[in-house]
């Protein structure tokens, strides 16, 4: 033992079925034992129901039993669990890889698979810089990301990431990169300025950043395509992406998108950018990618980076042990297939519009609510002092954490966050519950959510 350090009483011993030697994110949080899935629900080792309105972390877009699955992962393991991807290929692999080609943006042709999004972004990142060695561009160094962003916890994500908070400890591990303004309509937008002027004047702000660094020292823009936990979900406006992509084009700088949160189906579509019109150089997806059933991640790449590595040095200079892994690979693809074959993105839209409408019917009046919005089942809720003024809440009264603890007494897990107004103040609540969501729940999680924001202010102020 350190000396001076005491195991809290409730942690004294291994055997005491109270105690844990897991070192768990929140130190002083005693949390729930999560024992069983059911559809929507994980209920605890008490019995106790949570109905998941934000899939974890807009992970769980099939829910938490389905029996399809959880038998691919059982086919998958006693047929081959592991072989490593420096000897050998697998099929599931190679299947899961030709299923996402299928639905990718134009152009994407290659699949690099990683074991989550913070791992899919790093490989991203290096393979930008690699691209540039390989076709001679080797000045091109610099990556421009944006603040209010979130790409992950590793020190390369973490650097290209805006998320105040969670970069600031670390600021000196950090490898240098430029952030412009996020695409934040609610907050950024001028009065008089329509939807779609405002998206140009966000999106230029990348031109501008570009000509100051120097055009040939860029090598990539990254950006959330809709922005995720960080500010509770930017959907960027009309114009702004084909904008972005017009000014990486113009100086031959990489368009990277994350879609860690919010691919896979999440908005509705499997990609969320093709909503906005664009196809990008490099797309990370992640989360609802395998849905929890198994950790996997991925980058999607273009045959034109792909190319410039086969006819170049004829390696990517990267690799984690776990990559590919088929167990993994086998269960995401039944994931996708059943998204596919069940057609949920038709309920993500459904559910979506419906989500939208009662939660613009339950807090659309409510006089600590700025903002709601979002695409399809991926909905952001922003509170405010002041509807007026926009004036976030006293950061000290905590209200995205005591609306995260009032959902869980009433049975809800929803994701709430804070700093998102502007790198420190700022409450939100992102909702991003499983594709097989029915309308009865659907009701329900808005329901209650509305009581535990009304129980959460009425505590706080
Ligand atoms: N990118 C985005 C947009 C995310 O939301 C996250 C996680 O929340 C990540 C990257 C990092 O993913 P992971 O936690 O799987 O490493």
């Amino acid at each position: 033992l350190v000396s001076g350090y005491e195991r809290p009483p409730s942690m004294s011993s291994p055997d005491d079925p109270g105690g844990t030697h897991v070192f768990p994110r929140m130190i002083r949080d005693q949390l729930p034992r999560a024992v069983k899935g059911d559809g929507v629900y994980i209920i605890d080792a008490d019995g106790k129901r949570y109905l998941d309105g934000s899939g974890g972390a807009a992970v769980s877009c099939l829910g938490h039993s389905d029996t399809d699955v959880i038998r691919a992962i059982q086919d998958q393991a006693e047929n081959l669990a592991f072989a490593h991807t420096g000897f050998f290929t697998s099929q599931p692999a190679e299947n899961l890889a030709d299923h996402l080609i299928g639905k990718a943006p134009d152009g994407i042709d290659w699949v690099y698979f990683m074991s989550g999004g913070s791992e899919a972004i790093e490989a991203a990142l290096k393979m930008a810089r690699q691209y540039f060695l390989e076709i001679g561009e080797t000045a091109r160094t610099r990556f421009i990301a944006r603040h209010q962003s979130y790409h992950g916890n590793t020190l390369g994500a973490l650097s290209i990431g805006g998320n105040a908070l969670r970069r600031k400890p670390f600021e000196p591990f950090l490898i240098e990169a430029s952030h412009i303004a996020p695409c934040y309509a609610y907050r950024h937008r001028r009065d008089g300025e329509s939807e779609e002027e405002y998206g140009l004047r966000a999106a230029d702000e990348l031109e501008a950043e570009i000509q100051r660094l120097g055009p040939n020292t860029v090598a990539a823009f990254i950006a959330e395509t809709v922005g995720g936990a960080t500010a509770g979900v930017l959907p960027p406006v009309e114009g702004y992406f084909k904008r972005i992509r017009e000014i990486c084009d113009r100086h031959g700088v990489l368009l990277i998108l994350d879609e860690v949160m919010s691919g896979m189906g999440r908005t509705g579509t499997t990609f969320a950018c093709e909503q906005d019109g664009i196809a990008p150089d490099i797309v990370c997806v992640a989360k609802g990618l395998g849905g929890g059933y198994q950790p996997i991640g991925a980058a999607l790449v273009s045959a034109k980076l792909f190319q410039a590595f086969r006819d170049g040095s004829g390696f990517f200079q990267h690799g984690h042990t776990y990559m590919g892994h088929p167990t993994a690979c086998a269960a995401a693809l039944a994931v996708q297939r059943k998204i596919e074959t069940e057609d949920l993105l038709a309920n993500v839209r459904r559910q979506g519009d419906l989500l939208d409408t009662l939660l613009h019917g339950r807090l659309g009046n409510h006089a600590n609510i700025g903002d709601i919005r979002g695409r399809g089942l991926f909905r952001g809720i922003e509170l405010v002092a002041d509807r007026t003024s926009k004036e976030p809440l006293d950061l000290s009264l905590k209200v995205h954490a005591r609306i995260k603890a009032h959902a869980m007494d009433r049975g809800l897990i929803c994701y709430p966050g804070g700093g998102g107004a502007d790198g420190v103040r700022g409450d939100h609540v992102l909702l991003a519950p499983p594709f097989i969501i029915e309308e009865a729940q659907t009701r329900d999680l808005v329901e209650i959510l509305g009581n535990s924001i009304d129980a959460a202010l009425a505590g706080a102020c």
